[in-house]
């Protein structure tokens, strides 16, 4: 039996959401505040990205210099970080085991903020047939390969996808030496800026298959091709080293999921409402544990904004059932998926098919509650919706909808 150790907020997960949120935290002095991380270095999923696309329009950053500065803040705010720590499971409503260097110990909190962010469905989860060879990647791990430990990646690779990730997988993989055979993917065309496709595919000189399938992997020891088929049936071998599969993220909810939280059937994360309060009191999710996968600025945003509410709870505040909120197609999902009439934090919407300027309508019980027309978005990627209208939300009524008119 190992003893306990209190704290007042223990977040897990130091990537851009609980850096944030611890920061915020310890800079309002509610006492003790404790980020654990997995990894030995925080930083959270910025810390291999060694591209640009971080910060702001101002202060521009690289994914590294972005999640430094994150760090130093909440190190600086009074913070405490435990790397090479593991949350694994549950041992009460607030208690958490770990493991680390310390070995074995249980973490008792006063809150408790998951912020453990999300990862790439890999070739198992796909359910890809074929040998067990090495060169198989997602794109964390290729990027963490190469930009991370600088080890050798390939000569020749496939990247299955066609979304930003995968752009970004393909500028890794060049800065690595690797040529890029091709970009395959069963959608009918790419989900990234028309600028960047066309780029990577004229002036970069790579192909991209649409409507086309990995079916099998090939090769014994090392990758040696991967197997597609054309949606018109035809079959062919690419041969490459190495194959790289990309986007397709899933929160990383083993957590909220051990600890019986009731998950979002949509987003597959935590369900909370606009306070980011989880089903169980005390317990309040960030980043993109709920909405896999958003710019890390959403995540910091989140951050920000659970330490108010992390704050507010421990001062004695009430966890309110709220309001369930669900989308009509063609929108796919909406976080956070309950609703208060306290709530501030702007919705995150994705739409399964492309919208340009679309007019969103939220209604409950057959009242129109607001009306917004908002930025579009292409299929599978997101819109933002204001939360100026949850103060008209009534508490006791039905579910509140949210659909495109
Ligand atoms: C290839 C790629 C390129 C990207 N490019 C951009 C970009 O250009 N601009 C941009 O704004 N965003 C970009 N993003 C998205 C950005 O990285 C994320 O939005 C951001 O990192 C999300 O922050 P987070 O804190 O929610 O999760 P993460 O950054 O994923 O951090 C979660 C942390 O929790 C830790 N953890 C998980 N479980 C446990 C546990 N049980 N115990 C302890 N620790 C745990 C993990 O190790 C991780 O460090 C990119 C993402 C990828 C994958």
């Amino acid at each position: 039996m190992t003893a306990v150790r209190h704290v007042d907020v223990l977040v897990v997960g130091a990537g851009p959401a609980g850096l944030t949120a611890a920061a915020a935290l310890a800079a309002r002095g509610v006492g003790r505040v404790e980020v654990l991380e997995r990894q030995r270095t925080p930083g959270g999923m910025p810390r291999s990205c060694a591209h640009g696309g971080f910060g702001t329009w101002h202060r521009p950053l690289t994914g590294p210099r972005y999640a430094r500065g994150l760090v130093e803040a909440a190190a600086r705010a009074g913070a405490v970080l435990r790397t090479g720590v593991t949350a694994l499971d549950w041992t009460g409503p607030l208690d958490l085991a770990t493991v680390g260097p310390e070995g074995h110990r249980t973490i008792r909190a006063r809150a408790v903020v998951l912020a453990t962010g999300a990862r790439e469905r890999p070739r198992t989860a796909r359910l890809v047939p074929g040998t067990r060879p090495a060169g198989v990647y997602t794109t964390g791990e290729l990027q963490q390969a190469v930009h991370l430990y600088g080890q050798p990646v390939g000569t020749r690779a496939v990247i299955v996808g066609v979304e930003d990730v995968s752009y970004a997988a393909a500028g890794t993989l060049r800065r690595a030496g690797t040529a890029v055979v091709a970009l395959v993917t069963d959608l009918p065309g790419h989900r990234t800026a028309p600028a960047r496709a066309l780029d990577t595919r004229l002036r970069r000189g790579v192909p991209l298959l649409t409507g086309t399938t990995v079916t099998e992997l090939l090769g014994h020891g090392r990758l040696s091709g991967v197997r597609v088929r054309h949606h018109d049936g035809r079959t062919a071998v690419l041969p490459c080293d190495t194959v790289v599969f990309t986007g397709d993220f899933v929160p990383d909810h083993e957590l909220a999921r051990r600890g019986a939280l009731t998950l979002d059937p949509r987003t597959r994360g935590p369900a909370v409402d606009g306070a980011l309060r989880t089903s169980r009191p005390g317990v309040f999710a960030a980043g993109n544990v709920l909405h896999a996968v958003e710019r890390a600025a959403t995540a910091a945003r989140e951050g920000t904004y659970v330490a108010a509410s992390v704050a507010a709870s421990l001062a004695g505040g009430d966890w309110p059932a709220g309001v369930p909120l669900t989308v009509d197609p063609p929108l796919r999902w909406i976080t956070p998926g309950r609703v208060t009439p306290a709530d501030a934090l702007p919705y995150t919407l994705r739409t399964a098919a492309r919208l340009t300027r679309p007019l969103v309508e939220v209604g409950q019980d057959g009242r129109v509650l607001h009306r917004e027309r908002v930025h579009g978005a292409a299929a599978g990627r997101s819109l933002t919706l204001t939360a100026r209208w949850t103060v008209r939300v009534d508490p006791d009524g039905g579910p509140v909808r949210v659909r495109v008119v």
